[in-house]
């Protein structure tokens, strides 16, 4: 029986990942929850459902303690300090770079991660890494798609890196600056929360999973590619030193990832419907167009430079998407705003990453910079 401990459970992952713990009652046990407490009833309800006796919430602590005999702690650091309870796995679904102190509270506390928050690695690189990467396991589908693909070879056999992107809903529209919101949120293959859904609109998302993939594997940037799959079936491939290119199928579902995470890299029993071959079937692929879509080259530029600067990209970009998702910038402005704060990163030169305060340092100016743009 793995004990397990979810933050972010009434989002999209925690919500997947707590049927997939109700299908499985023999192998997973929940003994803890968070969220940020705007679900504050779902919060409760999840609670109640699973039998959990502690709860953590950022924000509605008590109208959650009224609904439940879970204990509850609330505040700004209620997802830390849930992170640090001992079990046998923390899944961290938090989305943005807020979930990074959560992270670094789990595996400095012994626990093994799966990772959901990509912005984690983003944001803290090393600070992350140094606890060691066998204990992460990543829900993110193309980096769960590169570490079952990795078992078919040897770290010294691996040649390239190759994410799988759907390329949004945007891979063929020309009038980018044009795009509102409405159709920003409108994912032609994956559902998922609003920022993602933005991310993958803009390629962002694209960006930081190859960020994800540096740390998470340890692989050099030169050696990791993006290339667009509108079908999303293909998860990400690896190719290796002889020439041979391994891939992982399966329909798009978060269920796969979330349960080979779940289950520390072991296969559980029918987590999702496999690839039906009794029906035809096209997949396509076509190379990025990065003039279109610069936020992957960005990404590559930023992780070459080193955390500081890939905290900034990230930063940055979660302030444009506010600034968008609120009516207030256009589509191709996003990425834009990020260019020059990482531009303007570049010249002062960056700081470089000792502790999660200094993270925390790096973020705000991006914010405050990016937020300056935004407003002109
Ligand atoms: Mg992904």
């Amino acid at each position: 029986m793995r004990k397990i401990v979810i933050l972010g459970s009434t989002g999209s992952i925690g919500r997947q990942a707590l049927e997939i713990i109700s299908a499985h009652p023999d192998k997973f046990e929940v003994i803890a929850l968070a969220a940020g407490g705007a679900s504050y009833q779902e919060l409760a309800e999840q609670a109640n459902r699973f039998k959990v006796p502690i709860v953590g919430a950022v924000t509605n602590g008590e109208k959650i303690g009224a609904l439940t005999k879970a204990r509850v702690i609330d505040g700004a650091k209620a997802s830390s300090e849930i992170a640090a309870i001992s079990c046998d796995l923390v899944l961290n679904a938090i989305t943005g770079s807020i979930g990074l102190g959560a992270t670094i509270s789990a595996l400095s506390n012994g626990n093994k991660v799966a990772l959901a928050n990509k912005e984690s690695l983003v944001a803290g690189g090393e600070l992350v890494t140094q606890w060691g990467r066998e204990n992460i396991f990543p829900v993110d589908s193309e980096h769960s798609a590169l570490a079952q693909v990795m078992r078919a070879g040897s770290e010294s056999e691996i040649r390239k890196l190759i994410l799988t992107a759907s390329g949004g809903p945007f891979r063929e529209r020309d009038d980018l600056a044009k795009v509102t919101i409405k159709d920003a949120l409108a994912h032609p293959t994956w559902a998922m929360g609003p920022v993602v859904t933005i991310n993958s609109a803009t390629l962002v998302n694209k960006g930081l999973e190859i960020i994800e993939a540096h740390h998470l594997f340890g692989v050099g940037y030169e050696k990791i590619e993006a290339v667009i799959h509108p079908q999303s079936v293909i998860h990400s491939m690896v190719e290796f030193i002889d020439g041979s290119t391994i891939a992982q199928a399966s329909p798009p579902s978060m269920k796969g990832p979330i349960g080979y995470a779940l289950n520390q890299g072991e296969r559980l029993d029918s987590v999702m419907n496999p690839i039906d071959w009794s029906k035809s079937h096209s997949w396509n692929f076509s190379p990025i167009d990065h003039h279109k879509f610069p936020a992957v080259e960005l990404a590559l530029r930023a992780g070459k430079l080193g955390t500081a600067a890939t905290a900034i990209y990230n930063a940055a970009n979660e302030e444009a998407v506010a600034a968008f998702l609120a009516g207030k910038i256009s589509f191709t402005a996003i990425v834009d705003t990020v260019e020059k704060v990482l531009s303007r990163g570049e010249r002062n030169s960056f700081t470089p990453i000792r502790d999660l305060a200094d993270v925390t340092a790096i973020e705000q100016d991006a914010r405050i910079m990016a937020n300056e743009l935004l407003s002109r």
